[in-house]
């Protein structure tokens, strides 16, 4: 989703004259698109700041002026408390109002504002209202069609900094993906917090569910494959089970966080799911199509996770085989329900739990990549590898593959015979 946020605003600003730098040394403007999901990635924002000061006040010297700015979710959490800490920055703006950036912007230029701006609200309208036309950044494109989150996990700080779900129109996400094919994309994914949980409004004004909205983007012409993410297994239809048997578009590979495989867990974790019902849905997912690839997120050590409660995890995962997963430590975010449980698990137990759990799943992950030793794949070539002659590509799994081939191939799909697996790539030859 950032990722995503920051192609919308940097199109934005290049709409408004502005170019990209990556060098920080010659940027009038540096902006910050930020995360707080995990401590971590809260706290990486006030060193990589510092280091942005540093280079503002070396191009004072120079008589050049620097504009500092932050966007997203860790502006939305510390507010005010941002500017405090880091003064020098000019403004900061939460995820659902970036698209003020560039107002804000011109008034500092124009020195109409002088003192730091902080935009934190919650606007009745939606920003992409505001934004310009989105073009493609590449082969594959990334497409926002619902945004925040109405499930308030006990763990996660979604509901407060990217506020309550809105999923956009169906004309208007359409229109966006057409734009995105005419443009380049031919590879498409579909974003969201909770993006199966989708219910936006379509022309007529009835309310339309993720599998429609899927079946009307499977439509546009020029379109080779389509994924989507996050899904929240409660909201997996079956109407949307059956899209992955009868669309063909539709990549066999589904993202589908089960956090825990503990039901008591589940539980003080506020998920609408327990394991049976999540593993049913997988049941369901494969009948429909046998060869779809399974990924998902975990926490380990969350407050009064038992080894038994671990061992459950371990179970699902032996279960699922899944084929890529990510796996976190429990992190305690301020505000959050989980923050203040008294029974916090230990940190030498959580990394202990998270480095058992990623080498099972990181088993499965090698497992799963051998097994395609052999096979021929469509390979969407994306960009230049390090050696020269090799492109780099993402089979219909998600899996980086290398393969020597002409450079004239980039933004192509290629198939590809598989000669080699590790657990994070695969190199194969072309099939000419
Ligand atoms: N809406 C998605 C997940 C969005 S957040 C879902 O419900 O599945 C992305 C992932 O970050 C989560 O799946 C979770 O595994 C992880 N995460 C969120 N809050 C966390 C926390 N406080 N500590 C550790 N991991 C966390
Ligand atoms: Fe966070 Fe996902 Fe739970 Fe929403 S459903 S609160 S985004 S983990």
């Amino acid at each position: 989703m950032n990722v995503y946020d920051s192609s919308r605003i940097s199109g934005m600003l290049k709409k408004e004259g502005y170019e990209e730098t990556l060098k920080q040394a010659d940027a009038d403007i540096v902006l910050f698109n930020t995360c707080h999901i995990r401590e971590k990635a809260a706290e990486k924002l006030f060193s990589d700041l510092g280091r942005a000061h540093l280079i503002q006040l070396e191009r004072e010297e120079q008589g050049k002026s620097t504009i500092i700015g932050v966007a997203g979710c860790v502006v939305q959490a510390e507010d005010e408390q941002i500017i405090k800490r880091a003064p020098y920055v000019n403004f900061a703006v939460g995820p659902l109002m970036y698209h003020k950036i560039a107002r804000i912007l011109r008034d500092i230029e124009a020195k109409k504002i002088r003192e730091s701006v902080v935009e934190t609200d919650f606007p009745a309208d939606s920003k992409f209202d505001f934004l310009p036309e989105n073009k493609s950044q590449g082969a594959c494109s990334y497409l926002a069609v619902q945004e925040g989150c109405n499930n308030f996990c006990t763990y996660c700080v979604v509901p407060y900094t990217r506020g309550a779900e809105y999923s956009r129109p169906v004309a208007e996400v359409i229109k966006e993906a057409e734009r995105l094919v005419k443009t380049g994309t031919i590879e498409l994914n579909l974003l969201g917090q909770n993006v199966n949980s989708y219910h936006g409004e379509d022309e007529s004004g009835k309310e339309r569910d993720f599998a429609y909205l899927i079946e009307r983007v499977a439509k546009i012409d020029g379109l080779k494959r389509l994924r989507y993410t996050t899904s929240y297994p409660a909201d997996v239809t079956d109407n949307l089970i059956a899209c992955h048997r009868d669309i063909k578009i539709l990549m066999p590979y589904l993202h589908l966080p089960i956090q825990s495989g503990s039901d008591k867990i589940l539980k003080a974790m506020n998920r609408r799911h327990d394991s049976a019902s999540y593993l049913k849905v997988i049941e369901k997912l494969r009948k429909a199509n046998p060869d779809i690839g399974m990924s998902s997120d975990f926490i380990v050590g969350f407050p009064g996770e038992t080894d038994e409660d671990f061992k459950a995890t371990l179970d699902v995962v032996n279960e699922v085989k899944y084929i890529q997963a990510f796996s976190f430590k429990y992190s305690r975010r301020p505000g959050t329900p989980a923050a203040v449980m008294d029974n916090q698990v230990e940190e030498k137990v959580k990394k202990e739990r998270l480095a058992i759990l990623q080498d099972l799943l990181f088993d499965y992950q090698t497992k799963f990549n051998q097994s395609c030793i052999g096979k021929i794949m469509p390979v969407l070539l994306e960009q230049k590898g390090r050696h020269k002659g090799q492109l780099i590509g993402r089979t219909p799994y998600m899996q980086n593959l290398h393969v020597s081939t002409n450079d004239d191939n980039i933004n192509k799909i290629v198939e590809v015979q598989v000669t080699e697996a590790t657990t994070n790539s695969l190199s194969g030859k072309e099939i000419l």
